[in-house]
């Protein structure tokens, strides 16, 4: 069971992951868990304030961002947003109980109440939330919402589909390869040792260029870049093999390149050159394809 889901449950509070909602003294909280069991994003929904209390409220949390243990905080349209960041303690149930209650005493101290205004019509009453991407975002009459939800609807519906445009993608992905693999050549061509570190280049300005040629950001986009970045490393490889044929004068035939990779003097910095290009290409990409994810189209959803 997940950590939120756990105190979730200890603490009366809904829970449907990755978020947990609770109401306190009327204020509605959003509490996100992450990829760690010491930091989590807590959402207040706040009124409409003025600019000077939302920096009398910012001043606020900045003295006391020691004792709350809150890592970072920002007022952003309605939502006031912390993050809580327990270092090497983690949060449990009472704790966090305790600090929510602590935030929220500090809203209230300073006269700022909780929200009850429609923010699709403006006026108040407001009786429901709505959520974005699963954040109690904002509040509104249930009317308004259902008008609101409708109308999105219709605008995604109508949202032409941009076909994906593979081809430029790829060729995009290749062109970028080959940008990425001339520092090495040059490097190993003038210097002659460790260049193939250099091999790190290849990945991101494989992906540079595959965006620069309209591809898509996808799951495909982690694929083809990848695949793009191995086929530099080996091209490198075999350009290096053909230096090694021409400055001995021979022929660039197949025969040659049997010969030059099964001759041990020539086959072994050949084959060292690719070990560490492969291996640079297993650092880059790991990083390469979280870019990728974080910069995928994401949709949001409005409930
Ligand atoms: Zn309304």
């Amino acid at each position: 069971m997940a950590k939120l889901e756990k105190i979730a449950l200890m603490n009366n509070y809904d829970y449907v992951k990755p978020h947990a909602y609770l109401n306190k003294d009327g204020f509605d909280v959003t509490i996100e868990e992450t990829y760690s069991n010491n930091v989590f994003i807590f959402y207040i929904l706040l009124s409409n304030i003025s600019t000077q209390k939302a920096q009398e409220l910012l001043q606020h949390l900045k003295l006391q961002k020691k004792a709350f243990k809150v890592f970072s905080y920002q007022i952003s349209g309605l939502v006031l947003k912390v993050v809580w960041n327990g270092y090497f303690t983690s949060l449990n149930a009472p704790k966090m109980e305790e600090f929510i209650s602590s935030i929220i005493q500090l809203i209230k101290s300073l006269s700022i109440e909780p929200n009850n205004v429609c923010s699709f019509c403006g006026e108040e009453g407001a009786d429901e939330l709505v959520y974005v991407n699963g954040i109690r975002l904002l509040k509104a009459h249930s009317e308004c919402k259902k008008a609101k939800i409708e109308e999105y609807r219709e605008s995604q519906k109508n949202k032409p589909i941009e076909k994906p445009n593979y081809v430029g993608g790829v060729i995009g992905a290749l062109f970028g390869a080959v940008i990425g693999i001339i520092p090495w050549i040059i490097v190993e061509l003038s210097l002659g040792f460790l260049a193939a570190v250099l091999a790190l280049l290849v990945g991101y300005s494989s992906f540079f260029m595959y965006k620069k040629f309209g591809g898509p950001l996808n799951k495909n986009a982690k694929i083809i870049v990848s695949a793009a970045t191995v086929l530099g490393v080996i091209l490198t490889n075999l350009f290096f093999a053909s230096y090694i044929i021409y400055i001995a004068d021979g022929a660039l035939v197949f025969e040659n390149y049997i010969i030059v990779y099964t001759t041990p003097e020539t086959n072994l910095p050949l084959f060292q050159s690719l070990f560490i290009g492969l291996v640079m290409c297993g650092f880059a990409l790991p990083t390469l394809i979280v870019k990728i994810k974080n910069e995928e189209n994401k949709e949001y959803q409005l409930q």
